[in-house]
């Protein structure tokens, strides 16, 4: 069976204490390879690389920097199919999608901070008479990029490429239920000539290397997507060590619809907001709230559209949805739609496994939609991170902000309306860190990503990631 490997100091190499675990293929639910459960050990190892290489980095000019990491990009484009193959089958997502969506998308990480960084500008503060102030930009160091397995290359490298366009040296982790493409990154980043010790991927469980990341001293900021739990741990592990944190976290997003909405395009889009990666993004709305005037006629229609929603092993090309990514997680998503049941609802549409011929362990579920559920109860407060999502009537403008706004959460919301005054009035007022109006999941690289309340702290995407690995300094000359 194969045995992937860390990727220290340019090379790839055995975890220290020879230790591993096992990973899975959600399509099948078998054993496909075995990746390092890498420890302290290891991630000492990747910052002496680190440290090693800051100072040949961090000197190089942007323009250098750059070019190596468009090289980087286009390495992957390079790949396209290998990349393609291996993200739809460690992470069970269909390969359209991987071949659409997240590795055209790792491409474009790269190649956005690569070049965002050659036309990135400090400020300067003039002071009338007296001096003037211009403010330096120094890359921090060694930092650590920690990522899920939601969307696994995708989130993976939309960290690293900001960190190291800034002049970072970065020791990497990601999700060990989706480590593949990652482990491909490596060979991508030596062919694209990335100096040895810049780049270090580490694989293994959080408990482990994860930890050790975020502990370990000379990493002097955590760039973490993944669970509000987890969040919850390393804030309070880094924060005495002073670390710059960005935490991009949980989310129970509101799908808002109006009844004076174009119908047609919010019924697809809807389709796609709830289910898309099979509703294992953390953009997903999970919880739709209709307008009572076209209460019936969407939940109908919504429901005749689910019910012929293909779920399919990953590589047919009809498969709409594919396996959700784990057993346990398969199972908590179950444990949810029963939940739900206790609480009063009533399951419209799905709500248990799919089994597909040849591949009966694998992890299919079938896309979930449930009414009759009060706003407060736990399945609309909890996330559920899967193909389930609620569905719940509104009478009024203020009733729909109220409920969308009731969670500890604060993601992203979309807004369906074709009510220019009301759309902007809404939008304002969502707890959501991004608001999609008309629309969903319509990515500008240069925009502000990230959210509010228990969804996360900080920003990421354009200036503001530059800005996150960057230490400001202000340097005064008096005229
Ligand atoms: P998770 O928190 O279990 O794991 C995320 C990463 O953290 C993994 O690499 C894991 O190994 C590591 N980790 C776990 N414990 C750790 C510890 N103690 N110290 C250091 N690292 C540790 O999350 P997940 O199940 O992989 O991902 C799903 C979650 O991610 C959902 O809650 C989802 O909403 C969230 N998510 C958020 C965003 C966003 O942009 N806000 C994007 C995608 C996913």
């Amino acid at each position: 069976m194969e045995r992937l490997q860390n990727f220290i100091d340019g090379a790839y190499c055995d975890p220290v204490k020879g230790q591993y675990i096992d990973n899975y293929e959600p399509a099948s639910g078998k054993v496909y390879s075995q990746i390092p459960n890498s420890t302290e050990e290891d991630v000492e190892l990747a910052v002496a690389a680190a440290e090693k290489a800051f100072p040949i980095w961090s000197s190089m000019s942007t323009t250098e920097r750059s070019a190596i990491m468009v090289k980087l990009s286009e390495g992957i484009q390079a790949r396209m199919d290998e990349f393609v193959q291996a993200e739809s089958r460690d992470n069970g997502k269909p390969l359209s999608l991987a071949a659409h969506v997240d590795i055209p998308r790792a491409v474009s990480n790269f190649h956005f901070f690569a070049t965002a960084i050659v036309h990135y500008a400090s400020e300067s503060h003039n002071m009338e008479g007296v001096g003037v102030n211009y403010t330096l930009r120094k890359p921090i160091g060694i930092v650590g990029c920690i990522s899920p397995w939601n969307l696994p290359l995708y989130l993976f490298s939309w960290k690293i490429a900001p960190a190291l366009a800034a002049g970072n040296c970065v020791v990497a982790k990601p999700s060990e239920i989706t480590p593949y493409t990652s482990y491909l990154l490596g060979k991508v980043a030596k062919e694209a000539g990335m100096p040895d010790g810049v780049l270090n991927i580490l694989h293994g469980e959080g408990k482990f290397a994860g930890d050790a990341i975020v502990k370990h001293p000379k990493i002097k900021a955590i760039s973490f997507t993944g669970g509000t739990a987890t969040g919850e741990y390393i804030a309070r592990t880094a924060a005495p060590m002073f670390k710059k944190l960005s935490l991009e976290l949980g989310g129970k997003n509101p799908n808002i619809i109006f009844a004076d909405c174009d119908f047609k395009e919010m019924l697809s889009t809807t389709l796609r907001s709830s289910f898309a990666n099979q509703g294992q993004i953390c953009l997903c709305g999970s919880r739709i709230f209709v307008e009572r005037s076209i209460y019936d006629k969407f939940k109908e229609e919504f429901v005749k559209r689910v019910d012929g929603t293909v779920v399919a092993h990953p590589n047919n090309p009809e498969a709409k949805l594919g396996a959700v990514v784990s057993k346990p997680h398969m199972e908590k998503v179950l444990s949810y739609v029963k939940l739900a049941k206790e609480e009063g609802g009533t399951v419209l549409s799905g709500g248990e496994r799919v089994i597909v011929e040849g591949y009966e362990d694998g992890y299919y579920l079938r896309p979930t939609v449930i009414e009759g559920l009060s706003y407060d109860c736990r399945t609309n407060q909890e996330e559920i991170f899967g193909p389930v999502v609620t569905i719940t009537p509104f009478d009024t403008e203020e009733e729909a902000l109220m409920m969308a706004n009731s969670t500890k959460y604060g993601l992203s919301a979309t807004l369906w309306t074709s009510n220019l005054k009301r759309a902007h009035r809404i939008a304002n007022e969502l707890d959501a860190g991004i608001v999609w109006i008309n629309s969903w999941l319509v990515r500008d690289l240069r925009t502000p990503f990230g959210g509010m309340k228990a969804s996360g702290v900080g920003r990421e995407g354009g200036w503001e990631a530059l800005r996150f690995f960057t230490e400001p300094k202000n340097v005064f000359v008096k005229y």
